[in-house]
């Protein structure tokens, strides 16, 4: 059937617009119609061309309603809410063990831009386009995706909401629960307060953490970190910023949560550690950077890579929309909505960082 979607492998700034033909649900496949789509740094970076083949419709924070079963699926019906999130193969040891954005198979799924049989769900003018990013592409009005990319949500929640709880919301509110496992009176310090960041500085509030220190060079984005639960404040441009966080306990922090790509604030991360801490990062270091292993060793800190949260998305994306609906993590508030015609000015918004986490509205006209 036709679809409209935003294709990205033209050169312009942001996925632009077109009609494809979209094929039908294959073996365990569903077509879902698309109500809203959040925007990632990973579209961001994916759409001039980075791991995934090209031409490709991007997009891997949907949300939206089952239209269509492929052969074999019986877990889903017509009608269900669900948002989507990263795909996977189910059978690895990580997937088994419930971890499956550590899929022995996660980069063909995710960003291989096509089925494991090389086949992809969609054709434009002139020819193939690549399909099945994260097991969504879903920058258009409907996604093909195979039922492990799919989560049920509970009809009474505001779907256009939803979407980033897959990705963005996950990988901060995970990192900090999942991964890092912060507990009660734990002290943690946050780098970057985008999506991932605020999320965690929620996570870090809800789970009952004592000192949660924001970092951030936009005053604009502390205070909303301050209003969401951090208890410090530091701006990244300040002198002595290991000193100061180090200062606020006496001792350095439990944990440290990195979402940049800048080397010296994975310097930073580990510096401010206590004795024993964790420094969790989402994000590689840009360019050459080496942890201080002797200041590792007499300290005893670890330095952990932390993808999607390390989260089980059938059960930890309903758990933390309970939590949004008991008021706890009140992640909308990061939210800024876009008609789809609108993706440019919204991917601007992305890279100016004007919008926190923009949202596109599948549906809405301009
Ligand atoms: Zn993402
Ligand atoms: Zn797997």
């Amino acid at each position: 059937m036709k679809i409209t979607a935003a294709l990205s492998g033209h050169g312009g700034p942001a996925p632009q617009l077109v009609e494809l033909e979209q094929e039908a649900p294959r073996a365990g496949e569903m077509r879902i119609r698309l109500v809203a789509t959040g925007i990632c740094h990973t579209d961001l970076h994916e759409h001039p061309g980075r791991h995934s083949p090209q031409p490709i419709v991007l997009g891997h924070e949907g949300a939206g309603v089952v239209e269509e079963l492929g052969e074999g699926v019986s877990a889903f019906e017509v009608g269900d809410h669900v948002i989507l999130s990263g795909n996977s193969c189910g059978k690895c040891p990580s997937c088994l063990a419930g971890r499956p954005t550590y899929c022995d198979l996660a980069m063909p799924l995710c960003f291989g831009g096509k089925r494991l049989d090389g086949s992809t769900a969609l054709c434009g003018d002139e020819g193939a386009v690549h399909s099945h990013f994260f097991g969504q592409s879903s920058f258009a009005s409907h996604s093909i995706v195979p039922v492990r990319t799919a989560v049920k949500m509970d009809k009474d929640l505001p779907l256009e909401k939803l979407g980033p709880l897959g990705c963005g919301v996950v990988t901060g509110a995970g990192g900090v629960i999942e991964a890092l496992k912060v507990g009660f009176g734990d002290t943690i310090a946050i780098f970057g307060t985008g999506g991932v960041g605020l999320s965690a500085v929620m996570a870090a509030k809800l789970v009952g953490a004592k000192r949660i220190v924001a970092v951030d060079l936009s005053e604009d984005r502390l205070e909303l970190a301050r209003d969401l639960g951090a208890t410090d404040c530091v701006k990244g441009d300040e002198d002595d910023i290991g000193g100061k966080i180090r200062r606020l306990t006496g001792r350095g922090v439990d944990f440290t949560f990195n979402t940049t790509n800048a080397p010296p604030v994975h310097s930073l991360a580990l510096e401010v550690l206590a004795m024993n801490g964790t420094a969790g990062f989402v994000a590689a270091p840009l360019g050459e950077w080496a942890p201080q292993m002797f200041a590792m060793l007499a300290g005893g800190k670890q330095l952990r890579g932390i993808l999607g949260g390390d989260a089980n998305p059938q059960t930890f994306l309903p758990q933390l929309a309970e939590y949004w609906r008991q008021g706890k993590l009140p992640f909308d508030r990061l939210l800024s909505f876009y008609p789809f015609a609108e993706i440019e000015r919204a991917f601007a918004d992305a890279h100016s960082g004007k919008a926190i986490k923009p949202v596109l509205l599948m549906e809405e006209q301009p």
